[in-house]
């Protein structure tokens, strides 16, 4: 997906520092971010969204690396959320799917 920002973000073609990187999966800081940390893990490989995902591979990479973000960050202590929007009604605006891994404050619930 040569214009998907995220992919550009993913391919080094947007200068992002990254929180974690591996062979599938590139973090890095959300550019709006709704709490003291808030860190987007997403696939290196262009997938439109967790409905599309169709090998279950991603979920352990990309959950497992969040988890290991999270412990490198020193969350593990005070707590973190991690959420993934789908789709229109879910609130995800961007169309490679990503992971929001929220941490720092208490977070509120039920989400608006
Ligand atoms: P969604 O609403 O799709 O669940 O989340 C998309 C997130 O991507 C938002 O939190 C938004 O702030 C973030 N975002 C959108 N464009 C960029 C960008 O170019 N760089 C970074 N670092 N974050 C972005
Ligand atoms: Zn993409």
């Amino acid at each position: 997906m040569s214009d998907c920002i995220f992919c550009k973000i993913a391919r080094g073609e947007i200068p992002s520092n990254f929180v974690y990187e591996d062979e599938n999966v590139a973090a890095f800081n959300d550019v709006n971010p709704q709490a003291p940390v808030h860190v987007l893990v997403i696939p290196k490989k262009h997938i439109a969204s967790s409905a599309a995902v169709d090998d279950s591979s991603v979920w352990s990479s990309l959950m497992s690396s969040a988890v290991k973000i999270a412990r490198k960050l020193g969350l593990e202590e005070n707590g973190y959320r991690m959420v993934i929007n789908t789709g229109e009604q879910g609130g995800q605006s961007v169309p490679h799917l990503h992971l929001h891994l929220l941490a720092g404050r208490n977070l509120g619930w039920p989400p608006g």
